[in-house]
C-alpha cells in the first residue's frame, strides 16, 4: 500500500479509529494525521473519534480531533477515509463518513477483521499494533519526533510495553527508530500507561477484591456495576487496565472482567495466555478482537453473562488438554 499515490489526487481526507478508542486507535489516527499533514500540507485532513482520555492529549494533534457525538457530522463527502484499527462498523459514529467516502482504506491487525474493508487494505493480524503497521507506511524521510511519539504510544500500548507475544522484532525495531527522535518515552509511557487516579487505583481495588477463581482456578472473572462505578465517578475510561491487572494471577489461563453499560448490559473484556484463543470466544457474542485479548457486549445479569461464555473458555481449554 502506498499513502502518497492512493492520497495525491484527494482533496479532503478523514481518518476514524474505532470506538472507545485506547492507545493504539489514537496514537494510529494522529500519528496517521501527522504524516499526511507533512505529506499534503495544502489538502483537508480530519481526524474523527469518540472522546479519546485526556492522558493522549501529550501527543501533537489531540486537540484538533473532531469529537464524535449522537449525530454523524454533517459534512461534504471525503475523497479518501482511513479506518484505523478496527472495521468500518466500529468507527463510533463515523461509519457514514466511511461508507460515503469515494475511496475507503483499512488499516488493522485485529484477526476478527479478515481481508479488511476497505478499497485498499493493510490488515496484518499478526502486527503488535495498527501504529506499528502506520510506521510500516510512512516516509522514514519525513518521520518526527511529533509522529514517533504517537506511533510509539499506539505500539507501547498495544503490547503490553512490549511484553506481549504479539511484540515481534519488527516491533521493536520499529519503537528502536521512534525513540532515536529523541522522545521522552519513559514519561510517556509513564503518564499514559502506568499512572493512575486515586479512583482509578481504588476501582481497580474493587475489582481485585470481588474477582473470583473459577474452573478450578484456570480462569479469573470480576465485574464493576453501573451502582459502583457511580459512587466513585468514573466513566470505562477509568476502568483500562483492570483486566490485564487480574490477568496477572498466578495459574489463570484466562481473565474476564465486564462492566455494566446499561442495565444488565455489559461491556466484556477477554485476555488469555496461551492456551484460549479469546476472540473466537467474543465472536460468538458479535465482538472480536485478538487471539490473546478480545471483546464483546453482553446481556443479563453478571451470572448469565459468565455462564455463556465460560463454556466456550471450558471447551477450549479441555480440548487443549489442560
Ligand atoms: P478491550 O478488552 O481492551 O476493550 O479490547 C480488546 C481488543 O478487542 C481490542 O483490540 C478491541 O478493539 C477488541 N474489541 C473489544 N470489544 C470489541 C467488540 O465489541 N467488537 C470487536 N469487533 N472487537 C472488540
Ligand atoms: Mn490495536
Amino acid at each position: 500500500m502506498n499513502i502518497r499515490e492512493i492520497c495525491k489526487d484527494a482533496e479532503r481526507i478523514g481518518i476514524s479509529g474505532h470506538i472507545r478508542p485506547d492507545g493504539d486507535c489514537v496514537g494510529s489516527c494522529l500519528g496517521l494525521y501527522l504524516y499526511l499533514k507533512k505529506l499534503f500540507p495544502k489538502k483537508e485532513i480530519k481526524v474523527f473519534l469518540e472522546k479519546p482520555a485526556d492522558i493522549f492529549s501529550c501527543i501533537r494533534g489531540f486537540d484538533e480531533i473532531e469529537i464524535l457525538g449522537e449525530e454523524v457530522p454533517q459534512v461534504p463527502p471525503f475523497d479518501v477515509y482511513f479506518a484505523l484499527d478496527g472495521r468500518r462498523d466500529r468507527l463510533g459514529g463515523a461509519e457514514a463518513l466511511y461508507e460515503g467516502a469515494k475511496v475507503k482504506v483499512n488499516i488493522d491487525h485485529h484477526v476478527s477483521n479478515e481481508g479488511g474493508c476497505g478499497d485498499y487494505n493493510h490488515v496484518e493480524p499478526d502486527a503488535s499494533s495498527t501504529s506499528e503497521l502506520v510506521y510500516d507506511l510512512v516516509e522514514d524521510k519525513l518521520l518526527d519526533a511529533d509522529i514517533a511519539t504517537a506511533l510509539y504510544i499506539g505500539i507501547a500500548h498495544d503490547t503490553g510495553v512490549f511484553r506481549y507475544s504479539c511484540t515481534s522484532p519488527k516491533t521493536l525495531q520499529a519503537a528502536a527508530k521512534l525513540i532515536s527522535f529523541g522522545i521522552d518515552f519513559p514519561r510517556l509511557i509513564e503518564e499514559t500507561f502506568f499512572e493512575k487516579t486515586y479512583v482509578q487505583n481504588q476501582i481497580m481495588g474493587r475489582a481485585l477484591l470481588e474477582s473470583m477463581l473459577i474452573m478450578d482456578g484456570r480462569c479469573i472473572v470480576s465485574y464493576i456495576d453501573r451502582k459502583t462505578m457511580d459512587f466513585y465517578q468514573v466513566t470505562s475510561k477509568d476502568l483500562e487496565g483492570i483486566v490485564s491487572q487480574i490477568k496477572l494471577t498466578k495459574g489463570t489461563e484466562c481473565a474476564v472482567f465486564m462492566y455494566e453499560i446499561s442495565t444488565l448490559e455489559y461491556k466484556v473484556s477477554l485476555r488469555s495466555t496461551e492456551k484460549v484463543d479469546v476472540a473466537k470466544v467474543a465472536e460468538m457474542f458479535g465482538g472480536g478482537g485478538h487471539v490473546r485479548a478480545a471483546g464483546c457486549t453482553m446481556n443479563g445479569t453478571f451470572h448469565d453473562v459468565i455462564n455463556n461464555l465460560t463454556v466456550h473458555i471450558e471447551e477450549q481449554l479441555e480440548g487443549a488438554g489442560a
